[in-house]
């Protein structure tokens, strides 16, 4: 169930159906627009009589939710939602590019690659200090030093910084250096962490399942929020199917059918989405083109020695080409994607 207010509806009478809302049990979720305020209800295990709100002053409407989901959809919030990342946006009008490497491996070497993100004018700088490895002897990060590094990069350039929590002990640190956790293809199941994170302060960007449904990657949303924290960023970062030209196939159509359903920011991850160096700009300029709200790129001064994922790891100067045409073909459709 939930509660749409009236446009001209107070925060009291708001407040009232939340408080409500709480002494049946209930979680309430109020989400503000532009237009008018809708309390979404959750922790209910059937149905909610709607006659508990319906003669309240200030109250539209009680709707039932049919849809698995109930605070990613549309029908909660029809605004999209931008997340707020100090004074960067995501889901905003501007081009969110997060860039960085794949994993903090030195100083030296993140140090490096953010002067050219910083350069780019992006607001964002990513990094793995968690590594999520296919094999456990495959290089795992370096932990807490590697987010010290990436404390001292948003010191100095005032890059945002977005890197990935691999379990609940790691968000607990990566609250205290960093700006957005990650949570990881792998983790997008994850249920106790999604939980962690959505009793988390920080925003959250969710990275699609290697075989997730359109569903069950929403749902992952829905678990973080259902938790209270609605800064949600979802990231198509391609799918397992039978191909072998790349290294996952990059789902473009997840794009307009999140748009279709939800009100969260969509970003698109064409590194992870191809594998392959040579496949990522074209795949960011589509990403751009079908309505993304950003990207995620990594980047690398030396992709050669790249400790992780260097086959798809851009030079600084191809990256630098990559933002000069994404932010050429974002200036050209933005308007008909918000339209
Ligand atoms: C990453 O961003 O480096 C990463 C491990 O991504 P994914 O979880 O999409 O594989
Ligand atoms: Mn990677």
């Amino acid at each position: 169930m939930l509660i749409v207010m009236k446009a001209d509806a107070t925060d009291s009478q708001v407040q009232t159906v939340v408080r409500i809302i709480e002494e049946l049990g209930y979680r309430a979720h109020p989400m503000p627009g532009a237009s008018r305020t809708a309390i979404g209800i959750t922790g209910n295990p059937g149905a909610v009589d709607p006659s508990h709100f319906e003669n309240l002053p200030g109250v539209s409407e009680a709707v039932r939710v049919s849809k698995p989901y109930k605070l990613v959809t549309l029908d909660l919030r029809s605004d999209k939602t931008i997340v707020q990342v100090g004074d960067a946006t995501i889901g905003g009008e501007e081009l969110a590019i997060i860039a960085g490497p794949c994993a903090i491996e030195s100083r030296e070497q993140a140090f490096t690659v953010a002067e050219a993100v910083r350069r780019s004018g992006a607001r964002f700088f990513r990094g793995g200090a968690f590594k999520p490895r296919t094999s456990p002897y495959a290089f795992q990060g370096l932990g807490e030093d590697g987010l010290k590094i990436l404390e001292e990069i948003r010191e100095s350039y005032g890059l945002k910084i977005v890197t990935e929590a691999l379990d609940e002990a790691g968000v607990d640190l990566v609250e205290r250096y960093a700006d957005v956790i990650q949570i990881g293809a792998r983790s997008m199941q994850n249920f106790t962490l999604l939980r962690r994170v959505g009793k988390s302060r920080l925003p959250v960007l969710l990275k699609r399942g290697l075989s997730a449904t359109l569903d069950e990657w929403l749902l992952a949303a829905e678990y973080i929020m259902s938790e209270g924290n609605y800064q949600v960023v979802l990231c198509e970062r391609g799918i397992r199917t039978f191909a072998q030209h790349t290294r996952n196939t990059l789902d473009l159509s997840a794009i307009p059918a999140v748009r279709r359903i939800s009100h969260l920011p969509v970003i698109v991850d064409p590194s992870h989405g191809t594998g392959k160096n040579y496949m990522v700009t074209p795949l960011a300029r589509a990403g751009v083109a079908v309505g993304a709200d950003g990207l995620i790129i990594e980047v690398h001064d030396q992709p050669d020695h790249a400790l992780c994922d260097g086959a798809q790891a851009l030079t600084l100067s191809q990256y630098e080409g990559l933002v000069n045409e994404v932010r050429a073909i974002h200036d050209v459709i933005a308007p008909a994607v918000v339209t």
